[in-house]
């Protein structure tokens, strides 16, 4: 079913979901399953499978010179996706890039989904390479997030790539999400431009946002008030991501452009440990999801990166 479709039919009830990262390359899918297993308790009507960029690996030769290769050290989007849809009869949701994919390579991605039952989907720019200042659409890729969610929306009326060379595909009404970012996207040269870039998302064929995580709901409720403004009348489901150890002082704002509010600074500051440090974040994460609650939020979508326990903690004292 489609994500649009679940939160109509939940009739104003907030949906609980979250997203996973597929494995290290190599790792299994048990530990995976373990993570997901206590949150099925809470009826996710979708769960999230990220997709990594590829990154630049220096490999050693007997010679002494040393060779760059590209590679996924995560990969299994879709691989993920089916296995959970099977094992659990829910729907999932891959994240598709812009970077590092040629327009044919998302063509056949999409076709490997409409053939798993795979209704949703994530349309991503995806970041820079890891190495690299600027982000650099692959030869043959999309630039920005607007031109992938226009071919995936160009697949509802069968228009697939070359379709001049006489060939008629066949229909797929994807339901496509895209990312909205409550604190600006660090590219991005002011709010404003940043939503006129969500509303071109959207009017391209976008059905729904989910933002970037944010520990302050103020921001989450003035992103949502102007986008409104804007014209942008889709879902807009927040993302939720509790802090879990002290490290994330610094590498949640590094690595997502956000800011963290003092009294949550100050409250990880008094920790000793990082098992105080993850009771602090789950209760910022449950004072946080009841105020979105009362605002009538469509879902409460949670980034779990790895283990799971304290996502359950907070989804226990909500649903
Ligand atoms: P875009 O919407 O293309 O925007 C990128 C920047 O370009 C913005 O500053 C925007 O204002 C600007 N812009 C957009 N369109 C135009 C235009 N036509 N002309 C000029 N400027 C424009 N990354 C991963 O690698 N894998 C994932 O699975 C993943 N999942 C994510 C899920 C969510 C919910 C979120 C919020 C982010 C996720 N990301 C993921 C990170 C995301 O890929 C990065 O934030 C990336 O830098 C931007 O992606 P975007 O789709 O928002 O890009």
């Amino acid at each position: 079913m489609k994500i649009t479709e679940h939160i109509q039919n939940a009739d104003g009830k907030t949906l609980f979901s979250f997203e996973i990262v597929p494995p290290q390359k190599g790792v299994g899918i048990s530990d995976l399953y373990k993570n997901i297993d206590p949150l099925m308790e809470f009826k996710p009507p979708f769960i999230d499978v990220t997709t990594s960029r590829e990154e630049y690996i220096f490999l050693e030769r007997e010679n002494g010179l040393v060779e760059r290769k590209v590679t996924r050290m995560r990969p299994g989007t879709l691989g993920i996706c089916a296995a959970i849809q099977y094992k659990y009869s829910v729907d999932t949701v891959p994240h598709l890039l812009c970077g590092g994919y040629t327009k044919e390579e998302t063509e056949y991605l999409l076709i490997d989904c409409m053939y798993l039952g795979i209704q949703n989907v994530v349309a991503l720019r995806g970041d820079a390479m890891k190495g690299e200042k600027y982000f650099k659409p692959a030869l043959g890729g999309h630039s920005y997030a607007s031109e992938l969610v226009e071919q995936i929306d160009a697949l509802r009326c069968g228009r697939y790539l070359n379709e001049d060379t006489g060939y008629k595909g066949c229909a797929t009404d994807f339901c496509i999400g895209v990312a909205g970012y409550p604190e600006k996207h660090i590219e991005a040269p002011s709010i404003n431009y940043d939503l006129q870039m969500l509303k071109k998302k959207v009017d391209m064929g976008a059905d729904y946002i989910v933002t970037q995580m944010f520990f302050d709901n103020q921001k989450y409720f003035d992103f949502v008030k102007k986008a409104r403004e804007k014209g942008i009348t889709v879902p807009i489901i927040p993302g939720i991501k509790p802090v879990s150890t002290k490290k994330h002082l610094q590498l949640l704002p590094q690595a997502f452009k956000i800011d963290l509010p003092e009294p949550l600074i100050n409250e990880v500051a008094k920790c000793s440990d990082n098992n105080a440090v993850r009771q602090v974040g789950i209760d910022w994460a449950v004072h946080q999801c009841k105020e979105l609650l009362d605002f009538g939020v469509p879902v409460l979508h949670f980034y779990s990166m790895g283990k799971s326990d304290n996502i359950y903690k907070i989804a226990k004292e909500l649903f």
